[in-house]
């Protein structure tokens, strides 16, 4: 038999699985335990000293947990995959093997919410210092690299959705300045995206949206693409020093191009504890099956009602790269040729209070913070999530008072159109 290489639905679906070896279980077990029981004395000894793989405590692996590290890996076309308690979490780890008190790294300032606080407030006082760069200026990323930059951090398709970040232009500069370049790819996923084929040398996931994909787990992945030299200059000394805790192993050395995955576990993870449960990964492990599936599905919705919304007579722009037109078209077909997402913002012509009503209207939308669910979502930012901030804010966010966020489900789209006519007759 010729080896083949499986297609992205097939991977979904197989990669890192196996009938379980001890009870034939086709779907993979939730390995609910803390713990695993060591051969011998000298099995234990190789596997703390990293001369062996295996399980010891559920912090550092677990058996459910690697089949989805594996799986997503696979997706992405990376060498290894780690799998953590949350997106933020992943950030934090990923960040941590390269970052030492004082070194700066490169943000592109549209990024999910969540992320932009967690790199101005806690990264700060880790002494991680954010200098934030424009993804429709690629020289501003140029322009705030300094020697002590350590790493660039983008998304692909960059939250609220709207804005297609040219990879393999900020890679450019990234490989110019000797540094990685990690890319977000939540709201795309690698069925809409592989940021890897463009440069990318770590992928971030938050698999609580469309991995999981049914809104019912929390979960982060860090995707090692295998292709950053740690070892060049010793600006990375987590992989290219001697790590006295494991005999003067140096990682980079051992773990040649999964290093990054490992250093995240073995160092990252063991120390900042922020584990997956086995429970979770089981969850999304379900969830990454359908992947293609739903992804197509969302992607095929977000086009009708994109295209609905534009002709409305209520509705003054929708700011999605799928139109003809848009601003990040061109780059949405480069990067995204399936589909540029389903998470997209548009705006109201009756401004601030027609967003209230049309939120307090629709019945089949939930209204909360969240995307990537099969249940279509809806956000007011301006009276929600972007409360705080100061009108000049809200605007520079992205979150004026007319703007509405959508998070399209994989209901019928006649049903999501028909909620939305309602809702916008209130407006
Ligand atoms: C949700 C999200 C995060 C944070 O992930 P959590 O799982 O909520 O911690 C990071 N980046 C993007 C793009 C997200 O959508």
């Amino acid at each position: 038999m010729t080896e083949r290489v499986p297609g992205f639905s097939t991977l979904a679906i197989h990669a890192g699985a196996q009938p379980d070896p001890t009870t034939g279980a086709r779907a993979t077990p939730i390995y609910q335990t803390t713990s695993f029981v060591f051969d011998d004395v000298d099995h234990a000894a190789s596997l703390f000293g990293l001369q062996t793989f295996g399980n010891i405590y559920t912090r550092i692996g677990n058996p459910t947990t690697a089949v989805l590290e594996e799986r997503v890996a696979a997706l992405e076309g990376g060498t290894a995959g780690l799998a953590v308690a949350s997106g933020h979490a992943a950030q934090v780890l990923a960040m941590q093997s390269l970052m030492t008190p004082g070194d700066e790294f490169v943000a592109s300032k549209n990024l999910y919410g969540g992320s932009i606080n967690q790199f101005n407030h806690a990264f700060k006082s880790f002494g991680w210092n954010v200098v934030w760069a424009d993804p429709s200026d690629i020289g501003t990323f140029e322009r705030a690299v300094t020697p002590k930059t350590k790493a660039i951090f983008a998304e692909s398709i960059a939250n609220p959705g709207g804005v297609i970040t040219d990879i393999e232009a900020v890679s450019a500069v990234a490989k110019r300045a000797g540094v990685p370049l990690i890319i977000d790819n939540t709201l795309a996923t690698p069925y809409l995206c592989k940021p890897i084929d463009y440069g990318a040398d770590i992928v971030i996931h938050s698999l609580t949206k469309f991995l999981g994909g049914h809104g019912n787990s929390i979960g982060g992945m860090i995707v090692d693409a295998g292709t950053f030299n740690w070892s060049r200059e010793g600006r990375y000394p987590m992989l290219s020093a001697p790590r006295p805790e494991y005999n003067g192993i140096v990682l980079h050395e051992t773990f040649g191009n999964f290093a990054f995955a490992i250093a995240c576990r073995v160092l990252g993870l063991r120390d900042l504890g922020a584990a997956l449960s086995p429970f979770n990964s089981f969850l999304i492990l379900t969830g990454t099956e359908t992947l293609p599936l739903r992804m197509q599905r969302h992607v095929d919705n977000t086009k009708i009602v994109t295209e609905y919304l534009a002709k409305h007579s209520k509705v003054a722009w929708v700011s999605y790269p799928g139109l003809p037109g848009d601003r990040y078209h061109a780059l949405a077909e480069k990067y995204c040729p399936k589909g540029a997402g389903s998470v997209f913002t548009f705006g109201l012509k009756g401004g601030y209070d027609a967003g209230v009503k049309l939120v307090s209207n629709v019945k089949l939308f939930s209204h909360l913070a969240n995307f990537g669910d099969t249940r279509s979502l809806i956000i007011h930012p301006a009276s929600t999530t972007h409360r705080q901030l100061t009108d000049e804010q809200r605007v520079q966010a992205g979150a004026g008072p007319d703007v509405v966020r959508l998070s399209i489900g994989l209901e019928d789209p006649a049903d999501i159109i028909a909620d939305l006519e309602e809702g916008l007759a209130t407006a």
